[in-house]
């Protein structure tokens, strides 16, 4: 018989620990039904014209600042984080890309005129169209639960997608109102699905025929089991993973700036943001002050207000035996902001933990920050702007910010990813656009000229396309002798051109 669990999912406060609210969990059978809904949805979907489909990302942006006290409602009540963080991690980002797709995404995936300087293909026109895929599956974490799946859903639909989306498990109410959104917007029934479970519903998803293309994000050890399941039927994937992410600041930065700074990008989230500053590298000359005044100011955070608990109490465990971080004497997975003086292994720490080190130049700086398998994020700080240029085009990550931190999530035009562990393939802005459509090439030519290098093969007309690939891609000279030496074949060639 079945028990609650098995057929409900209840999301819990991890401040409180009192159940927030239950939804019914997909039966994994029902995946092939679900993405037949969402297939024929986007049927209508695509079909409109990139104007109408504007103007319902438009809606979509006014929905969520409408129910804006809502939303950030229910994404406190599910993850305990501060109310300014669900303001400004989840809608900001949600209502931004909604407004920069409504105003980019038919611009940005118009067809493409190619043109042809070649001789031999002058004939011909041809375009490059930006194809949506069909259906694509969008599975996201718990830590920024409304922000994440609304921007990757915003993204698909707007290049004329259908979407099945996986929330978290732990944050499955927030995960209902991105669908809630888009429907009050005017998409068409159906086409944005929310799937509920745990790894056995987001296999079944994975898996699912019709699922054209995955965005994954969440951890480097589940993203790399989707990657080869959906590899394993041949299904793209993009994937945006954890990160073990540098702050390196410099002796001539504003240390009052990049200590505020730090402590926000190491404790937003408690700690809890794929971005989050793990490992700072300070210049030496002004090391110790810096280290002496981020633990001070970590010291002054405030416990629930301004630091949250850590989602569940297995991470709130994991994050305790790895960095020695300490409880305090509440309830709820709590963990006291951290500053570490020295290192940690090269692991996500998702938790309000941060490492301190010095470091001595700029050689030093850029090896200690790419000295890890992630490579998510970074950021530099220092008032030498030109120092700041070339350090962040040699740090192997995503994204680098200077003097700032994170801002770029909340703004559409901003492509966000990172490399080495940390995944492949972007989201947001019109990398995040190409990447939820397939590039097709077509052409149209009256079929006036019949090329040379059809059947029937010939010696003379072979040696007339030896020719014609000096004198194509030949320089000057290049070009007027071989037009000489091989104009027997190159005179065959042009009238089986024209047919004679
Ligand atoms: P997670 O990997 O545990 O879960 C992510 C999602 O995958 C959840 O919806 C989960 O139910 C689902 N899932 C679990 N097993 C699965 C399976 N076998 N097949 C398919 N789906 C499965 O991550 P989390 O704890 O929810 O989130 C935290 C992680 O996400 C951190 O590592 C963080 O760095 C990362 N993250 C990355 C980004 C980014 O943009 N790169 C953003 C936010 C979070």
């Amino acid at each position: 018989m079945a028990t609650a669990s098995d057929t409900e999912l209840v999301s819990v406060n991890p401040a409180t620990l009192e159940p927030v609210g239950s939804v019914p969990r997909t039966d994994p059978d029902e995946m092939p039904r679900i993405v037949a809904a969402a297939a024929a949805a986007q049927e209508q979907w695509s079909a409109l014209s990139p104007g109408a489909r504007s103007a319902v990302l438009h809606e979509a942006g006014r929905v969520v600042r409408a129910h804006a006290d809502e939303i950030a409602g229910v994404v406190v009540a599910e993850t305990a984080k501060p109310r300014t963080e669900a303001i400004a991690h989840d809608l900001y980002p949600a209502v931004d890309h909604a407004v920069w797709l409504a105003r980019n995404a038919a611009g940005v995936l118009a067809d493409e005129r190619v043109r042809f300087s070649q001789l031999h293909l002058k004939t011909k026109k041809a375009w490059l169209l930006h194809e949506p895929f069909g259906v694509v599956a969008a599975i996201t974490p718990w830590n920024i639960p409304f922000g994440i799946p609304f921007t990757e859903v915003a993204t698909a639909i707007a290049a004329g997608n259908g979407v099945v989306l996986k929330p978290s498990e732990l944050t499955p109410l927030t995960g209902d109102w991105v669908a809630r959104v888009f429907v009050e917007a005017g998409v068409p029934a159906g086409l944005v699905q929310v799937v509920h479970g745990d790894a056995t519903v987001g296999a079944a998803l994975v898996d699912a025929r019709g699922i054209a293309k995955v965005f994954f994000t969440g951890s480097v050890a589940v993203g790399r089991r989707v990657a080869a399941a959906a590899g394993a039927r041949g299904c793209p994937v993009v994937l945006e993973l954890g990160g073990k992410d540098p702050m390196v600041v410099f002796a001539d930065a504003d240390l009052d700036r990049a200590l505020d700074g730090a402590l926000f990008a190491s404790f937003i989230n408690a700690g809890q943001a794929c971005v989050s500053a793990e490992r700072i590298y300070v210049e030496r000359p002004v090391y110790a002050d810096f280290a002496r005044g981020l633990a001070e100011r970590a010291r002054g955070l405030k416990l629930g207000d301004e630091v949250g608990p850590l989602i569940s109490e297995a991470q709130r465990d994991k994050v305790e035996a790895l960095t020695g971080a300490r409880r305090p004497d509440r309830d709820g997975w709590f963990l006291e902001p951290t500053v570490i003086e020295g290192s940690l292994p090269d692991e996500e720490v998702f938790g309000p933990v941060v490492t301190v080190e010095p470091f001595d130049g700029e050689d030093d700086a850029v090896r200690r920050a790419n000295d890890t398998e992630f490579g998510l994020a970074a950021s530099v700080w220092t008032r030498d702007l030109e120092k700041a240029r070339r350090v962040s085009r040699r740090i192997e990550a995503g994204m680098v910010w200077v003097n700032d931190f994170g801002y770029s999530f909340a703004a559409g035009q901003a492509a966000w990813g990172g490399v080495k562990s940390s995944g492949f393939g972007r989201t947001n802005s019109r990398h995040g656009l190409y990447e939820c459509t397939r590039v097709k090439y077509v052409d149209e030519d009256r079929g006036l000229v019949r090329p040379a290098w059809w059947f029937p093969y010939d010696d003379v007309t072979a040696d007339g396309l030896r020719g014609m690939l000096d004198v194509l891609y030949g320089s000057g000279g290049e070009r007027v002798r071989a037009a000489w030496k091989h104009r027997r074949g190159l005179v065959r060639a042009a009238r089986r051109s024209i047919g004679r």
